[in-house]
């Protein structure tokens, strides 16, 4: 057995992490295998592998965190979603992560295949919220589950109180800790963990970080979030748009400050979205941990 995420926040310090997703193909699979090996001395806390809507990517999230438990030193944490399966196929999946020894899974709903904005359609033997996989997995076995949380709210929720609503019912369903959605400025998560006390709710929600290295990753987030990038920020961004190298520049600033920021308010950890890279992660990493902050 890996270590847990849990006992990673429990430890003294915040916790710092890494996600990838699977590739679609050789040259990706090659750059995926170098972000992790040019990103394991840093030694994280954790790193997880994201789940895809369908198609073959889906066996292959589950195969590379089997790979990363036995040949490197990380602990993998494997995403999970609830669509397209059955409870019996989630049944199988967990029974193998647990047999390849992976004893972390980040329990989403998932997105709608193919038009992520589409009618959520449950699968008629499967489940209809990401809370219902996470008490599947607790029942299943000793998994430690982690869920998502949303600091601007989930696009399709009603209001940010039912979405700080649904995030605690999957606290209470046994999650042991959330990830954000990526965001940019501090207060929005400030705002999310006041919210969250206010239900009583003192769980450990990772912040979720991807630093901006090119302007095209502007729009990316928005799709990503469903929420527009935020406009003051926008703004310095466009300042610099017609030099590259200074979008760049700013964009490792700017997730250094943010990050800065957070640690100051006490996250129990920051979660960096690579992309399947390393550098910019790595630069970030070093602004913080020269200022001694991880
Ligand atoms: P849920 O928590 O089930 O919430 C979905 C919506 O339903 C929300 O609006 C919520 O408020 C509402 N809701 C929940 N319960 C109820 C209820 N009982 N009654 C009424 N409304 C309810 N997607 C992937 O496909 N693969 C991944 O690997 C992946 N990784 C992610 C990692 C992180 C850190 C994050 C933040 C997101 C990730 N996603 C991933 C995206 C995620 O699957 C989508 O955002 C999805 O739309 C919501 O998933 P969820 O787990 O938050 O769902």
């Amino acid at each position: 057995m890996t270590r847990t995420v849990r006992d990673c926040l429990a430890e003294a310090g915040p916790s710092f992490s890494f996600e990838f997703f699977p590739p679609k193909s050789a040259d990706e699979d090659r750059l995926l295998w170098r972000a992790i090996r040019e990103l394991e001395p840093l030694r994280p806390s954790f790193v997880s592998v994201t789940y895809g809507a369908g198609g073959s990517t889906r066996a292959y999230t589950i195969e590379i965190t089997e790979k990363i438990a036995s040949d490197t030193t990380l602990t993998p944490v494997a995403h999970l979603t609830a669509v397209g399966h059955s409870v019996a196929d989630l049944r199988s999946i967990a029974g193998r992560l647990a047999d390849a020894g992976v004893n972390n899974v980040l329990a989403l709903r998932g997105d709608p295949p193919g038009d992520p904005e589409a009618e959520w359609v449950q699968h008629p033997e499967g489940l209809a919220y990401a809370a219902d996989l996470v008490s599947l997995m607790r029942a299943h076995g000793d998994f430690c589950v982690g869920v998502a949380a949303f600091p601007n709210g989930h696009p399709r929720s009603p209001s940010l109180d039912s979405d700080t609503e649904q995030l605690v019912a999957k606290f209470r369903a046994g999650a042991d800790y959330a990830i954000t959605n990526m965001f940019f400025v501090a207060d929005d998560y400030l705002r999310m963990r006041d919210r969250l006390a206010a239900s009583g709710c003192d769980a450990p929600v990772v912040a979720g970080l991807m630093p901006i290295t090119n302007l095209g990753m502007i729009r990316r987030s928005e799709q990503l979030t469903g929420a527009p990038f935020p406009a003051k920020l926008g703004a310095r961004f466009a300042a610099v748009a017609h030099d590259p190298k200074s979008v760049r520049a700013m964009g490792i600033y700017e997730t250094s400050k943010l990050a800065e920021r957070l640690l100051e308010e006490g996250v129990p950890g920051i979660h960096f979205y690579t992309l399947n890279r390393s550098k910019a992660t790595r630069e970030v990493w070093a602004n913080l941990a020269l200022g001694a902050r991880l």
